[in-house]
C-alpha cells in the first residue's frame, strides 16, 4: 500500500538552483493520499480537546481547513503581511535570505483556546515559530504542531521542541 510520502514529488532546482522542493500538490490531488494525510495528521491528537485549527499560508490552509472540518472546530489563517482585512498583530521572522512578516487577526483566537498549528512542511522552523508566537500573544494554548514533512537536517523540530512544542510529522 502507498504511504503519504509516495504521493509527494520532488522538484529539482525550485525555487532556486540547488533546492529540492517537496511538492505536496500531487498528494493533495489524490483522493486517497489527501485523506490519508489528513487522517494521519489528526491521529496523535485523538481524545484531546482542540478548539481551533491555525493554518500557515498557504498550504497550511488546505490541510488546516480539512482538519478543522474533521474536528468540528473553526479555522484561523496566519497570512503574509497585508493580506488580512481586519486589525492584525504581526510577527517578523528570518528566511534563508532576508526577512518576512506574518499576521493574524487580533480577535481570531480567544485567551485559553486550545490550538493545533498546521503546515505542510517543517524546515528551519522559522515560519512555525512566528505562527506560534502570534497564537501565544493572543493567549492561545498550543496543543501541537502538525506537518506532513519534516526536513530533519534543517533543525526545525529541535527549535520548536526547545520552545516546549509537541511536533508531529508524517514523513522526512
Ligand atoms: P521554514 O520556515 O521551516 O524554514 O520553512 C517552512 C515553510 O516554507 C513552510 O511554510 C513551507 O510551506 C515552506 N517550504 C519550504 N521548503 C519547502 C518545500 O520543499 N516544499 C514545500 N511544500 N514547502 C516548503
Amino acid at each position: 500500500m502507498k504511504t503519504v510520502k509516495d504521493y509527494i514529488r520532488t522538484i529539482v532546482d525550485f525555487p532556486h538552483e540547488g533546492i529540492l522542493f517537496r511538492d505536496v500538490t500531487t498528494l493533495f490531488a489524490d483522493p486517497r493520499g489527501f485523506r490519508m494525510a489528513v487522517d494521519q495528521m489528526l491521529h496523535p491528537y485523538a481524545g484531546q480537546r482542540i478548539d481551533v485549527v491555525v493554518g500557515l499560508e498557504a498550504r497550511g490552509f488546505i490541510l488546516g481547513g480539512a482538519i478543522a472540518h474533521q474536528l468540528g472546530t473553526g479555522f484561523v489563517p496566519i497570512r503574509k503581511k497585508g493580506k488580512l482585512p481586519g486589525t492584525t498583530i504581526s510577527q517578523h521572522y528570518k528566511l534563508e535570505y532576508g526577512e518576512a512578516i506574518v499576521e493574524v487577526h487580533d480577535d481570531a483566537i480567544q485567551a485559553g483556546q486550545r490550538v493545533l498549528i498546521v503546515d505542510d512542511l517543517l524546515a528551519t522552523g522559522g515560519t512555525a515559530e512566528a505562527g506560534i508566537s502570534l497564537v501565544e500573544r493572543l493567549g492561545g494554548v498550543i496543543v501541537g504542531c502538525a506537518f506532513i514533512v519534516d526536513l530533519p537536517d534543517l533543525g526545525g523540530r529541535q527549535r520548536l521542541e526547545a520552545m516546549g512544542m509537541e511536533v508531529h510529522a508524517l514523513c522526512a
